[in-house]
């Protein structure tokens, strides 16, 4: 017999498959088996991984994926808003899942570590989203305010 757990977390990620598999159609993009498990893994995972990441996780089931692959479908999914790229202070890229529902599950913000580069989500219940006037905007249609909190993590200061 399998946990209770278990079954809520399979639910949940058929849920987050079908969302997705929507979401791909509704912006024309077909939904292929490594399409669905690249999402999968970048849903299932709040780590924030990098392509290299995302692709040695991938591999343990596709092991024939290539790198080259996996950044054609991380494009492929940040144009039509599945997936976002989640900031700087990084030499790589990193990812998560941005669907309503999957990954965080709701927009937020990300606190980052200077040393050891790991991002934690910030909920916005946490930090109210800055309100930005008209005139701050200094003419540019925004689409979204994102706020990065860089510091020290908890592990970090432990091992200084
Ligand atoms: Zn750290
Ligand atoms: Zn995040």
């Amino acid at each position: 017999m399998r946990a209770r757990g278990q079954d809520e977390a399979g639910a949940r990620s058929r849920e987050e498959q079908q969302a997705f598999a929507k979401h791909c159609r509704a912006h024309g993009l077909s939904v292929t088996q490594q399409r669905l498990a690249i999402f999968a893994a970048l849903a299932g995972s709040r780590a924030h991984p990098s392509a290299e990441q995302l692709h040695a996780l991938v591999r343990r089931r596709y092991p024939s994926i290539s790198l080259a692959t996996i950044y054609k479908n991380l494009e492929a999914l940040r144009a039509i808003g599945a997936v976002s790229d989640v900031n700087p202070l990084h030499a790589q890229g990193r990812y998560e899942a941005s669907l309503a529902g999957t990954g965080a599950g709701a927009p937020h913000h990300h606190l980052v570590c200077t040393e050891c580069h790991a991002v934690h989500d910030l909920p916005l219940s946490l930090l109210p989203p800055p309100a930005l006037r008209d005139e701050s905007a200094l003419g540019f249609e925004v689409r979204c305010v994102r706020v990065q909190v860089e510091g020290i993590c908890p592990n970090c200061q432990r091992a200084a």
